[in-house]
């Protein structure tokens, strides 16, 4: 399929979070529908959908009744089932491809992709007993994180190792998962870009945001970030090598590591972005309205920027702050619909956008 799709074309959502709620809203704007499969019932994602199918990805037939109902099959987060994928392959396009989600579930994958490109990535190695950590950090030196290569979300997954001691929790906490040992990167800032390629292959970035997190969990993106001309550039520049080198078709983010040395990437995510929540409120087109557009065959909209801005998660408890922040002059509130605030459940976020 390389034609543009049309008004009333179905656009299928794998996952039903906030991700595909918001993703969900911007196609509706653009006259498609969406369809939403998620395993979990009542996915913040179906109030706003054309049509919701609630299965496991292991369900072959609702599977394949899925792909016959839509148009495109796109998704909202990278930790897919590779057999619901093989089996989706075959009825209806996947955008982006098979090869950004592979790349991007798999942190060893990620960052050999990623040097192969002659990108800087921390320091890393394979880890999964006791003794290739204690290689690994010979090699790589303290402090250093363990991490999961797969699975991992918002800081889940991952262990500091400040001093030596702390190794065997670290272990441990992998629950004999196949894990990477990672340099700790002494960055300056956090910045991500929010970047676009369309199905002819024009590349589109955001303007790249500063990205401060708490508890392993995104707490603010602040639009323009504090770069120097030649590290704005080098980050845009980054996404775009990304894009073309994965032949991708859609919106992706890609987190960076400041350092007086230059960028360092920490990792892709083949999707719409926390970090990109902002353009909602500084863009005429929005990180998802673009996504829907890449994903539709349409060309890439305006994505410059006409404000600054800082967007800011609600996270759990945070929620009972709306009826004053529904008082904040200047400021656009992104509620998710979530019935239970969770302590770490993202449940909203706020753009504030400033003169
Ligand atoms: P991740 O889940 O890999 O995005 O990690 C979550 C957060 O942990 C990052 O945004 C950083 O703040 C921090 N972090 C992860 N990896 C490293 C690293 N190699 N060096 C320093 N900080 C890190």
């Amino acid at each position: 399929m390389t034609e543009a799709l049309h008004t009333g074309a179905v656009i299928g959502i794998l996952g039903g979070g906030q991700l595909g709620r918001m993703l969900a809203v911007a196609a509706a704007r653009l006259g498609f529908r969406c369809h939403i499969y998620e395993p979990a019932a009542n996915p913040p994602a179906g109030d706003v959908a054309h049509a919701v199918t609630t299965a496991g990805y292991d369900d072959t037939a609702a599977l394949a009744a899925f792909a016959a109902a839509v148009d495109v099959v796109t998704y909202e987060f990278e930790n897919i089932p590779t057999a619901a994928l093989d089996l989706l392959e075959t009825l209806r396009p996947i955008r982006p491809n098979r090869r950004a989600l592979a790349v991007s579930q798999d942190r060893i994958a990620e960052k050999e992709f990623l040097t192969g490109l002659g990108l800087r990535v921390a320091p890393f190695q394979a880890v999964t007993t006791a003794a290739d950590l204690d290689a690994a950090m010979a090699r790589i030196g303290l402090p250093a994180i363990l991490k999961t290569t797969r699975l991992g979300y918002d800081g889940k997954g991952q262990s500091r190792i400040m001093i030596l001691a702390e190794a065997p929790a670290a272990l441990d906490a992998l629950q004999g998962a196949a894990g990477v040992l990672e340099g700790f990167v002494p960055f300056t800032q956090e910045v991500s870009v929010i970047a676009a390629r369309g199905l002819k292959g024009e590349v589109a970035a955001y303007d790249p945001g500063e990205n401060v997190h708490r508890g392993g969990i995104l707490h603010t993106t602040t639009v323009p970030a504090r770069l120097t001309p030649g590290f704005r550039s080098d980050a845009v520049l980054t996404a775009a090598r990304i894009l073309n080198a994965l032949d991708y078709v859609g919106v992706l983010g890609v987190e960076l590591f400041v350092t007086p040395e230059g960028l360092i990437v920490n990792e892709i995510a083949p999707r719409v972005h926390n970090s990109g929540h902002w353009t909602q409120n500084g863009c005429a087109v929005d990180q998802f309205e673009q996504h829907i557009r890449a994903v539709a065959g349409w060309p890439l909209g305006d994505g410059s920027r006409h404000a600054d801005v800082t967007m800011e998660n609600l996270i759990g408890d945070d929620i009972a702050r709306v009826p004053a922040l529904a008082r904040e002059r200047g400021t656009a509130l992104h509620l998710y619909g979530k019935a239970e605030a969770r302590p770490g459940r993202k449940m909203g976020h706020v753009n504030r956008v400033r003169p």
